[in-house]
C-alpha cells in the first residue's frame, strides 16, 4: 500500500493568473501580498497579480520585505500588518523565501495570542488563512509543499510543517521566471535536483509515484538547465524547468529532505551561498556515504544518472565546488552538532558521525 497527498490546485502555464481569476475570490476578501524586495516587481509577477484583484475588486496590501532565508522577526512583522489591515488571504509572490514566509504569516496570523515559536509545538494543530502561492524561481517546490523554512533569532533554520501550510492554489506562470540571472537560475535548479534524488533515497521505492516524480525531474534538470543557460529567454524551456522543481517539490512533500539540507543550511545563513548551492555541495559525499551500504538504492536514487561520479561532475560543471569561503573550527564543530540532532538525520540511511560533516565544512573552502 501506498499513499499520496498533496492538495494544492496546480495552475500551469503562461497566463495562468489572468485565465483563473475566480481563485482570488474563492480564497478570501481582502489579501496580503508577500514579496521580496525586488523580484516580485522584475517578473512581473506582482503586476498580474494586483491587475486580477483590482478587477474581481477585491482591495489588498502589500509586505515587499521578505529576505531571502526569511526570519521569525519577518514574519511577526508582516502577521501584525495583515491582522492589522484585516487581510483574509495572503498571495506569496517570488522564490522559496517569500513563499514560505506567505505560508508561516498566514499562520500566525490566523492565531491570536500565539507566538511564532508557539507554531513550531505542534503545527497541525494550528489554523492558518488561505495561501496562494506564484513561484519566480523554479527550484523549492515550497508552492506545492506544506514546509515553511524560517530562520529563528538565533540563526537556526527550521521547518514548519503543516497541512494547513500547503498553498490553496498554485499558479505557475513560466514567464515570471525568465528575469532569473544565470547564478539564481543554476542554485535553484540544483535545488529542485537535490530535492528529486533526496526524496527518492528516503523513498527507496516505496511509493511509485514517487519514485517516477523523481525520476522525471532529475532527468529534466540535467537535459534542461543547460538550454536554459543558453537561451535564458526561451519560455517553453524555462517552463520545462518550473515543472521539473515542481515535480520535486511534489517529492519532497511526501518524502521530506535528507540530512543533505541541514548540512547547507548554515552556509546560506551565515556565508550568503545560495541554498540550493550549498546543499549540491553536500550530496554526492552524502551518497557516497549512503553507498557503502546501500549501492543499489543510492544508483536508483540518481536516476537517469548513471553513476556517482556522473552526478558530480554534473554539478562540478556549475561551480558546485568552487567556494572560497573560510570557515572555522568553531563553526564547523557547532553546525556539525546540530546536523545530528535534526529530523533528517534520524531518517536518512548510512552512517554519518559529526566528524564527517566537519570534515565536509572544512572541505568547503579547499575543493
Ligand atoms: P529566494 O531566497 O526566494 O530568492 C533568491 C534571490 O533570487 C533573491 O534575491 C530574489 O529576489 C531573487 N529572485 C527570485 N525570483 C527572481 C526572478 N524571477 N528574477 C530575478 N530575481 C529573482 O530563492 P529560492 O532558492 O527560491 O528559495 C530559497 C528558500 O526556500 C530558502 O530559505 C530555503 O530554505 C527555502 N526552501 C523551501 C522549501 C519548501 O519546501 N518550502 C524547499 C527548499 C527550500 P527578491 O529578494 O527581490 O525576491
Ligand atoms: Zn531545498
Amino acid at each position: 500500500m501506498w499513499k499520496y497527498y498533496m492538495p494544492t490546485a496546480v495552475f500551469f502555464g503562461q497566463g495562468a493568473i489572468q485565465k483563473n481569476t475566480e481563485r482570488f475570490e474563492e480564497a478570501g476578501t481582502k489579501a496580503l501580498l508577500v514579496t521580496g524586495q525586488r523580484s516580485a516587481r522584475v517578473s512581473g509577477a506582482l503586476h498580474d497579480v494586483t491587475r486580477a484583484l483590482t478587477a474581481l475588486g477585491i482591495p489588498h496590501s502589500v509586505f515587499d520585505e521578505v529576505e531571502e532565508n526569511p526570519s521569525f522577526e519577518t514574519v511577526r512583522q508582516a502577521a501584525s500588518k495583515m491582522k492589522k489591515e484585516d487581510c483574509d488571504f495572503v498571495v506569496a509572490i517570488g522564490g522559496g523565501s517569500p513563499l514560505d514566509a506567505g505560508k508561516a504569516i498566514a499562520m500566525l496570523a490566523a492565531n491570536d495570542g500565539m507566538s511564532i515559536e508557539d507554531l513550531y509545538g505542534n503545527p497541525e494543530q494550528w489554523q492558518a488563512f488561505h495561501t496562494i502561492a506564484v513561484p519566480t524561481t523554479s527550484g523549492t517546490g515550497s508552492e506545492v509543499t506544506h514546509f515553511a523554512v524560517l530562520t529563528d533569532d538565533e540563526g537556526n533554520k527550521a521547518g514548519l510543517s503543516s497541512r494547513r501550510n500547503f498553498p490553496v492554489t498554485s499558479f505557475l506562470d513560466p514567464s515570471y521566471t525568465v528575469t532569473m540571472n544565470e547564478n539564481v537560475t543554476t542554485a535553484t535548479a540544483l535545488d529542485a535536483l537535490c530535492h528529486a534524488v533526496e526524496g527518492e533515497l528516503l523513498n527507496a521505492g516505496r511509493n511509485p509515484l514517487i519514485s517516477q516524480l523523481a525520476k522525471n525531474s532529475v532527468a529534466m534538470i540535467r537535459d534542461g538547465l543547460g538550454a536554459v543557460i543558453s537561451s535564458p529567454e526561451d519560455i517553453q524551456k524555462r517552463a520545462d524547468l518550473q515543472y521539473a522543481a515542481m515535480l520535486a517539490g511534489m517529492v519532497i512533500a511526501h518524502t521530506g529532505t535528507s540530512v543533505v539540507h541541514p548540512a547547507g543550511y548554515p552556509l546560506s545563513v551565515h556565508k550568503e551561498v545560495k541554498h540550493g548551492l550549498a546543499n549540491a555541495f553536500f550530496l554526492v559525499e552524502v551518497l557516497r556515504n549512503v553507498s557503502r551500504k546501500e549501492e543499489r538504492r543510492t544508483n536508483a536514487s540518481i536516476e537517469p544518472f548513471a553513476s556517482l561520479e556522473a552526478l558530480e561532475s554534473f554539478l562540478k560543471s556549475y561551480g558546485v565546488y568552487d567556494h572560497t569561503l573560510t570557515i572555522t573550527d568553531e563553526e564547523a564543530r557547532e553546525w556539525s552538532e546540530a546536523i545530528m540532532k535534526s529530523p533528517h538525520y534520524r531518517r536518512t540511511p548510512g552512517t554519518f558521525t559529526r566528524e564527517f560533516f566537519e570534515t565536509m565544512y572544512k572541505k568547503v573552502g579547499e575543493k
